[in-house]
């Protein structure tokens, strides 16, 4: 089959190996909602009224959503999802732009398929040493995106494909600069772009410093005050004998959030969740704010805490503290102002929580 080696084929070119290739999906059925929205809206895929009889029912309503202005064609017919180590690309959108933009089908998913392996072959390619972009997620787009593209453009140009060349810089002039940038280097050798690849990867985005350990150490924050209980029954009832109190009026509040380095689960009757996940930034400064606080966690830790406690566990040590020591209310509102950095409305329903 042709896709493993388009995953080999890039892999060599970065001097790269990949023991496990990723999984690439060639989704010929449907796309999400949210994604043709955009397309539409940014004019690479027509809309319903010109979409042909036969694929109507793929552009019916269009989708809504608020598009990300950085997420751009490309990897919008595709796209690499880091965590499931899966490439997928949307050959009915890839067909539908192609005829909205006059360009040739092939080419168009081949410039997509190669941009979306080179992401996922970028970050999970072992150097000599067995290192991959460990960092990945915290790296900057437009780094990801100029591998991406470069590699793209380094792979036609060394099959000789110039149509597709010539396809992919017409595109570029459409997007947003981070797809551009790639330009710039095109005559570059090869082993150059490789030792850059090398230097983006060992390097730490500002306010990252500590997402390295925090996703290779155990560690874990959480809090609960969910409630939910009945009120006593207040009235009269006439009852028989035996039979039991009715039940009062049923009360639910408060708040359950857990947070480690892959995600934040939130359960809450105060407030909606509005996303599962915090950026490197927030996981590493709260991991970095745990682990700076670890001798103050240590000596207020107590097996029960009466009224507002929270969990920590870090490492090897698991501790339960009072949020009524002021040194351990201080931690919690560090913790509770990174969250509200990604999630403010979220934060304003902790802080009211502190006693
Ligand atoms: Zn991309």
């Amino acid at each position: 089959m042709y896709l493993p080696n388009e995953i080999q084929k890039l892999a060599a070119l970065m001097d790269l190996t990949i023991d496990t290739p990723p999984a690439v999906e060639i989704n010929s059925k449907s796309a999400p909602r949210s994604i043709i929205g955009q397309l539409v809206r940014q004019g690479f895929i027509p809309s319903h009224r010109d979409t042909p009889d036969n694929l109507k029912w793929l552009v019916e309503g269009e989708g809504d959503c608020n598009p990300e202005p950085t997420i751009h064609i490309i990897d919008l017919l595709g796209c690499y999802r880091p965590h499931e180590d899966k490439v997928i690309v949307y050959e009915l959108l890839v067909h539908l732009c192609a005829l909205k933009m006059g360009v040739d089908e092939s080419i168009l998913h081949r410039i997509v398929l190669l941009h979306e392996i080179a992401h996922a072959v970028t970050h999970r390619g072992r150097e000599p040493d067995g290192s991959i972009w460990d960092l990945f997620a915290a790296a900057e787009e437009e780094k990801k995106e100029y591998f991406a593209q470069i590699y793209t453009y380094k792979q036609l140009e060394r099959e000789g494909e110039t149509a597709a060349i010539t396809a992919m810089d017409a595109l570029a002039d459409q997007q947003p600069n981070l797809y551009q940038t790639y330009r710039s280097t095109t005559a570059q050798d090869v082993a150059d772009i490789n030792a850059s690849l090398l230097e983006a990867r060992r390097q730490v985005s500002t306010g990252c410093e500590a997402y390295s350990q925090a996703i290779s150490t155990p560690w874990r924050f959480q809090f609960s005050n969910l409630q939910r209980y009945h009120e006593p029954f207040v009235g009269y009832i006439l009852m028989r004998a035996g039979a039991k109190m009715p039940e009062g009026k049923l009360v639910t509040s408060g708040t359950e959030i857990e947070i480690d380095a892959k995600r934040i689960k939130v359960r809450s009757y105060d407030y909606s969740p509005a996303g599962n996940t915090l950026p490197p930034q927030g996981i590493s400064s709260i991991f970095q704010t745990l682990t700076d606080s670890n001798s103050v966690l240590h000596s207020y830790n107590f097996p029960d805490p009466a009224g507002p406690h929270f969990l920590v566990q870090l490492r090897d040590g698991t501790y339960n503290v009072s949020m009524r020591t002021p040194e351990i209310l201080d931690i919690w509102r560090k913790i509770v102002d990174i969250v509200g950095e990604s999630y403010p409305a979220l934060a304003r329903v902790f802080h009211a929580y502190e006693p």
